[in-house]
């Protein structure tokens, strides 16, 4: 394994006084794990010029690799690169690439260039240029005693794109000589300690060039394999077999020999089987919709979804019974049941989903307790329901019940419901 040492350095008052939350160091430090270079801090200073150098004096004393963000736009509490340029000794120069991208920008926004944008085309004469497609501030990597530094606006997307595009490339060039190999297992209906558990002989076992994460999301864990090797080839089959054994083990709750979303899983089985889907959506309003719907040819499979929160639209655009609603509740599984049939009929779906439920105190509190949640799942055969109970707040409830829904649909085409 390597143990390249890497600290984050993240600029701006804004991140100290809780203002803007440091999403830039969670995901560096993500990139950076999967390459297999190890982060060993995560410093947040201001804006400000003695911060900044004592960061970097006390980050160049224990690391190889400084990535900062923030502090490079074009206004004047911006200082991160004339301290840059000051703590490494060197001259701004105007840097032609830079200077005719900021012109085809403020161009093509019909906006006119000032002195301010002039500056940052400007960079420190001893640093490498790193290209920003997605933004005006360039990034700039630096050299000194081996050790390297690398200055990218704050920005998540353009930082996002200069990682992709200019830093991730060069590392892998420079520290990287084994390939690094992923293998991944979706599961879902099962905690972290369960599977820890389960697999707990076979994850002893694994040798010291395979690593297993666990990477939980809302109702379902990823086991990422990674493995590093000189032998690309032997590495695959050996992180194959170990996929498989572990998958073998959990059974039950695979879902996936992949890592997408469940919602691409789903999409696959849709486009496989020629068959099409409806929803009824009640307490996710349209959120599985949304899922759903962030799939590339989604629209082939996915008919519509109704999203309907009065008992009217319940009534007369699905057809659920008045009596129904009345004696059992909104909440209930016998409205489930009418919501999923009226969405299967009225949208024309060879499936439909519905989903009913309370997911903070309102109307039905009186019927049901908070957090209650019931699921319908209707073909032409037959209808399958289920029922939940969430205990957190009104918008992980609600994101609790969209990944279970989309379970809920995995399971009824899979035979596992
Ligand atoms: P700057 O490069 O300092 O001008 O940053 C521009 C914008 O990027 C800021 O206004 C923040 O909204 C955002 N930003 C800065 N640092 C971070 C960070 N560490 N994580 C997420 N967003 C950030
Ligand atoms: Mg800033």
């Amino acid at each position: 394994m390597s143990n390249i040492k890497a600290s984050i350095i993240t600029i701006g008052d804004e991140l100290l006084i809780g203002q803007t939350i440091d999403t830039n160091s969670a995901w560096i430090a993500q990139r950076l794990n999967d390459l297999g270079i190890d982060i060993i801090r995560r410093v947040a200073v201001g804006d400000l010029k003695d911060a900044i150098r004592e960061a970097l004096d006390e980050e160049l004393s224990k690391a190889e690799i400084i990535l900062i963000t923030g502090g490079l736009g074009p206004t004047a509490d911006d200082i991160t690169k004339p301290v840059l340029c000051e703590y490494f000794g060197a001259e701004m120069i105007v840097n032609e690439q830079v200077l005719q991208h900021l012109k085809d920008i403020f161009t093509k926004r019909n906006r006119p260039f000032l002195e301010r944008n002039l500056k940052q085309a400007e960079v420190p004469d001893n640093c490498t240029v790193l290209f920003n497609k997605m933004g005006t501030a360039p990034g700039m990597w630096f050299e000194k005693n081996s050790k390297v530094i690398i200055s990218m606006p704050g920005v998540p997307f353009e930082m996002m794109g200069i990682m992709e595009d200019e830093v991730i490339p060069r590392f892998r060039k420079r520290y990287i000589s084994d390939s690094l190999i992923h293998r991944s297992i979706m599961t879902a209906g099962e905690g972290e300690s369960y599977i820890a558990n389960k697999i707990e002989d076979l994850e002893n076992a694994l040798p010291a060039h395979i690593r297993l994460a666990y990477l939980p999301g809302y109702g379902s864990v990823k086991l990422r394999l990674t493995g590093r090797s000189n032998d690309e080839l032997r590495l695959i089959k050996e992180l194959e077999l170990r996929q498989e054994e572990i998958a073998n083990r959990l059974g039950d709750i695979v879902i996936a020999m992949d890592d997408f979303p469940l919602e691409y899983t789903i999409g696959k089985y849709f486009v496989e089987k020629q068959v099409t889907l409806g929803l009824a959506e009640s307490c996710t309003g349209g959120f599985i919709a949304h899922h759903l719907t962030q799939v590339m040819g989604s629209a082939g499979y996915f008919n519509g979804s109704i999203v309907c929160y009065q008992e009217s639209v319940k009534e007369n655009v699905l057809g659920v019974k008045h009596n129904t609603l009345d004696e059992y509740g909104a909440v209930s599984e016998e409205t489930a049941i009418e919501m999923a049939k009226g969405a299967l009929k009225v949208l024309g779906a060879d499936y439909a989903l519905s989903v009913t439920g309370l997911l903070s105190a309102g109307s039905e509190s009186d019927r049901v307790p908070v957090g209650t949640v019931w699921m319908a799942i209707a073909s032409k055969e037959d209808v399958k329901t289920k029922h939940f109970r969430f205990h957190y707040d009104r918008p992980r409830n609600k994101e609790m019940a969209v990944q279970m829904g989309m379970l809920m649909i995995w399971k009824y085409l899979h035979g596992k419901l």
